[in-house]
């Protein structure tokens, strides 16, 4: 079983020590923060994984780090699917396939979620579209899974403390093998 997982883990293990865009911690660090957040609230293996695997895209590309300084979107939350959707459900792909249009949801319906972003999120934010209209952000969250892309977004926005000890990738990994298909 965990040999399928081999290819996620092994591009987490090389690739993860990278920055997190320019945010204080590495994509690996952002990834276990995001999954612990997950955890500590005994959310379902299966939001656990989105948490954890949810930037994969960062890591599958070769455009550099801090792509958005150089106003690229990376469109990073579609890069890992063919990936992904090979080994996972879509209770764990579609959290990941919709967490940028979740922060565009989440300004749109939240007056003090915009301010809360980084300076890098907020800069990513017009790369990936803006805002989403009223009338978008209603067609968003009726969509499935897209309460979990939500709730995936804000710890999502919370995982970038830098020094923060979490769980390692090896206790995350047989949540990971639980949630295979
Ligand atoms: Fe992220």
């Amino acid at each position: 079983m965990q040999s399928r997982l081999k290819p996620i883990l092994e591009i987490l293990i090389t690739k993860g020590n990278s920055q997190y865009g320019r945010e204080a911690v590495s994509q690996l660090e952002h990834a276990l923060q995001c999954a612990t957040l997950a955890e500590n609230d005994d959310r379902t293996p299966d939001l656990i994984a989105a948490c954890l695997l949810h930037d994969l895209g960062h890591l599958l590309h070769d455009l550099g780090e801090n792509v958005a300084d150089r106003g690229l979107d990376d469109r990073h939350e579609y890069r890992a699917m063919p990936l992904l959707q090979t080994l996972f459900k879509p209770s764990v792909t579609e959290p990941i396939r919709l967490h940028v249009d979740a922060k565009r949801y989440l300004c749109a319906v939240g007056s003090t979620y915009w301010e809360s972003l980084s300076p890098a999120s907020k800069r990513s934010l017009k790369l990936q579209g803006g805002i989403f209209s009223a009338e978008a952000a209603a067609s968003f969250i009726a969509q499935p899974y897209a309460k979990d892309a939500v709730q995936l977004r804000i710890w999502d926005d919370r995982a970038k403390v830098a020094n923060l000890s979490t769980p390692d990738l090896e206790h995350f990994t047989p949540i990971l093998v639980s949630c295979l298909t």
